[in-house]
């Protein structure tokens, strides 16, 4: 099916040139952001995702591979808040794509979506120790309602750059709105056994799913996001978790899982695996399953 797209979309451009019905080829750094642009892009699009949903999005490899991929991109979806700079910069630089230069409408740098970042920094933040949230919590897409107010996003910048298909563009994103929003009630409703039980986190990873189920976030084993703990740090957590009676410890496939079942046994507490991606984990295989397994995991843990 892609294949043929792909052949159907060569022809209609040779044949009828910038104008014809060639579809929009749509990169995107991040697999939630990846089926986001599927769904309101539809048969107007060929979407393609640099990040598997198994990789830590901090830190992916900057294989030529991906550079030749944003090479044919028309426009390029990325999570921003500097989530990718530890690769997106380099790629970009190999693609030479005009396309897709900042500060054209090719490039879309899917934050601009929110109403509010969190964890913005307060004092000096210095990238030189390695802190990789200077900007703030970058994992905005782990609260649903983001997704949809980047669907909206998507849906305008799809629109600017192929007018034509614009009312399709806009109706998917509508449709989409519509299909998440009851949702995203019943899956906050769902959550109310959690709220009861205070969380330990590994990366800073959870804070808009928290924010959004109202969940405790007691703290996190990394005491600065992307740098590896001290030991001192961790010791003090693990006491903090006990006194509290911490029972879970929330981490996403790609943490240093070892180390987070370390620390949570010796707070007495579990350590639960949440797909923080769409594939991240097998049964997360879109952005819909993704949140059905979150709840899941948490509400088996919490003995629900
Ligand atoms: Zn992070």
């Amino acid at each position: 099916m892609p294949r043929l797209t792909v052949i159907a979309g060569l022809v209609a451009g040779l044949v009828v040139g910038a104008a014809g019905a060639a579809p929009l080829k749509v990169v995107c750094t991040l697999t939630d952001l990846g089926w986001l642009a599927a769904e309101v892009g539809g048969e107007d699009t060929e979407v393609a995702v640099l990040c598997p949903g198994q990789y830590d999005p901090h830190f992916l490899p900057a294989r030529p591979s991906l550079a030749r991929e944003l090479g044919k991109a028309d426009l390029l979806c990325y999570n921003g808040l500097e989530l990718e700079i530890g690769w997106l910069p380099a790629l970009l630089e190999k693609a030479r794509n005009p396309r897709i230069r900042p500060g054209t409408a090719g490039d879309l740098d899917c934050s601009q979506a929110l109403s509010r970042v969190l964890d913005v920094p307060t004092g000096p933040v210095s990238r030189a120790q390695g802190d990789v949230h200077p900007l703030g919590n970058p994992h905005y897409l782990l609260d649903p309602r983001n997704g949809v107010l980047v669907a909206k996003l998507m849906a305008a910048r799809m629109s600017e750059l192929r007018p034509e298909a614009a009312e399709r563009f806009q109706d998917r994103a509508n449709r989409l709105a519509a299909d998440l929003t009851p949702r995203i009630a019943a899956w906050r409703e769902a959550a109310a056994p959690v709220r009861e039980r205070p969380l330990v986190q590994y990366h800073t990873q959870w804070e808009y799913l928290a924010d959004w189920l109202g969940l405790e976030l007691l703290g996190a084993v990394e005491h600065r996001p992307g740098i590896s703990p001290s030991p001192r740090h961790v010791e003090e957590l693990e006491a903090r978790g006990r006194a509290t009676g911490v029972r879970e410890l929330i981490a996403a496939p790609w943490n240093h899982l070892d180390a987070a079942r370390k620390a949570a046994d010796r707070m007495g507490a579990v350590l639960v695996e949440l797909p923080a991606a769409v594939g991240a984990l097998p049964e997360a295989v879109d952005y819909v399953a993704m949140f059905d397994l979150i709840l899941a995991r948490l509400l088996a843990a919490a003995g629900e």
